[in-house]
């Protein structure tokens, strides 16, 4: 059965269609079209880069499984951003009838101080599902958002600029957003521009050949917030961070709201220029960390409401107990056990779950590889117990040494809270946890066969990474 790509891809869409929620699928799916397809890829164009990261990231895995479905082969499946339809490659160009023509007078008029000239774009390229509503604030990142919501209540006051830090995916870009969503529900006239510096360094290139810079400044510098992704692509682009600093300067003069993320601090960022260093330490520095346990669970109840599916506590305490490193990957993981689920016609179970994660779970470096039930059960069968046994209450001697064992390789190995760890082996409270991994380190530097018997558990347990679970 030979399909065209734009068959291939309404069939997909079918299979998808049931597993996504309608308004993701109408924004996100629905909106790409498919332009080529060969024996082993289709190629989709989506409205804008923007789109096609999100495509990607959050919808690549359950399209890849459709695709597969459909025609029973993998295929990869590649998307492009559709090229802009106006020579003009800055983003947030439409722009909307200027207020001014309501109000006779303002237009022939010099315009407002506090406004600056030229009407206001009509959608900045704000992801909508990037709202503080949405957010969950954890101790991770708590200073952060708290920073953010102050800056989105009274802009340019307190904190300019706010430069937000940390890894990936733990939720810069949409505390970003949720800014400027929040500035924009207030004055829908608020001149925004959300901007990563690698689109900055684009435009600014081209501008530049096309002789267009005079254009290029007063886009940014008539901006009421700008929000730029992603600093640490400025590293080592002299001319970027040149025209960079200017623009900074006449939005911080002006008082104009300046929001910057990165994935590190500046003070670490080698190759930028001292000047734009200490610029971005003028306001308030606030790093992001990766979320606890708590925070994990957290975030997927409440995916799971907003998205109106149902996961019992079981399945969110697996996914969230195996994906610690980013929100991101806990998304990645829920999308993927949405999709596993309605491909095969399976209620979601815990069963279901540790098969459809399989190949998440233990993908990203710095992600533990193994469940803590895994490690209580690998444990509980090297000392020759039953895993219930160490679960219960009990305190037979037999029991003490591999309770206090699989406590400790939990707490070593996925670093979850004690109080989780005391939960999972009969209730017991936090100081009982510190207490039985103190005992186990104290023994492992005493008694070296015993410290070979906790190795030999460890290394197991590494090794059923390499082959899932
Ligand atoms: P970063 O920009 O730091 O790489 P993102 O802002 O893109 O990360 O976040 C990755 C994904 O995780 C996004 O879909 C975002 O909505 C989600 N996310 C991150 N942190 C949270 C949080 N605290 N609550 C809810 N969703 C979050
Ligand atoms: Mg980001």
């Amino acid at each position: 059965m030979e399909l065209t790509a734009t068959e291939l891809w309404e069939k997909v869409q079918e299979v998808v269609r049931t597993s996504v929620p309608e308004h993701s699928f109408n924004t996100w799916i629905a909106s790409a079209s498919a332009v080529a397809t060969t024996s082993d890829e289709l190629i989709l164009e989506a409205q804008n880069p923007f789109h096609v990261e999100w495509l990607e990231d959050k919808f690549g895995p359950i399209l890849d499984s459709a695709a597969e479905h459909v025609l029973g082969r993998p295929i990869k499946i590649s998307v492009r951003a559709a090229a802009p339809s106006t020579p003009d490659p800055i983003p947030s160009v439409e722009l909307p009838t200027p207020r001014s023509t309501d109000q006779p007078g303002s237009a022939s008029g010099a315009p407002a101080q506090t406004r600056p000239k030229g009407p206001a774009p009509s959608s900045p390229p704000l992801n909508q599902r990037y709202t503080f509503d949405r957010f969950v604030v954890g101790g991770n990142n708590q200073l952060a958002s708290a920073a953010c919501r102050a800056v989105a209540d009274t802009p340019a006051r307190m904190y300019n600029p706010l430069f937000l830090y940390g890894g990936v995916g733990l939720g810069k870009t949409h505390l970003m957003h949720a800014i400027g969503n929040q500035l924009l529900a207030g004055d829908p006239d608020s001149r925004i521009a959300y901007i990563s510096s690698e689109e900055f360094t684009n435009e600014l290139v081209a501008s530049i050949r096309e002789g267009r810079m005079a254009q290029f400044r007063r886009r940014y510098r008539d901006m009421d917030l700008l929000l730029v992704d992603d600093v640490h692509f400025l590293e080592g682009k002299e001319s970027t961070q040149e025209e960079f600093f200017h623009t900074f300067n006449a939005l911080y003069d002006a008082q104009r709201q300046i929001v910057l993320t990165s994935d590190r601090p500046p003070k670490e960022m080698a190759r930028l220029e001292e000047r734009l260093v200490s610029r971005f330490e003028w306001g308030l520095v606030v790093d992001l960390r990766p979320p606890d346990f708590e925070t994990r669970m957290a975030i997927l109840r409440k995916k799971a409401d907003d998205d109106g599916l149902s996961m019992d506590d079981e399945i969110i305490e697996f996914i969230a107990s195996s994906c610690t490193s980013s929100v991101r990957e806990l998304e990645g993981a829920v999308i993927k056990l949405l999709a596993y689920s309605s491909l095969t016609h399976q209620e979601i179970t815990i069963d279901l779950a540790r098969t459809a994660l399989r190949g998440v779970i233990g993908r990203s470096d710095n992600q533990p590889p193994v469940s803590p039930e895994t490690i209580r059960d690998v444990v509980a069968r090297r000392w020759r117990v039953r895993p219930e046994a160490l679960a219960s209450k009990r305190r037979t001697k037999d029991l003490t040494v591999p309770r206090q064992t699989a406590m400790y390789l939990i707490k070593d190995m996925l670093d979850m809270s004690l109080v989780r760890i005391g939960g999972m082996f009969g209730g017991r409270d936090h100081s009982t946890v510190i207490h039985s991994i103190r005992k186990v380190q104290e023994q492992m530097e005493e008694d070296a066969d015993f410290r070979r018997e906790v190795d030999g558990a460890r290394r197991e347990l590494a090794e059923r990474l390499s082959q899932g679970f």
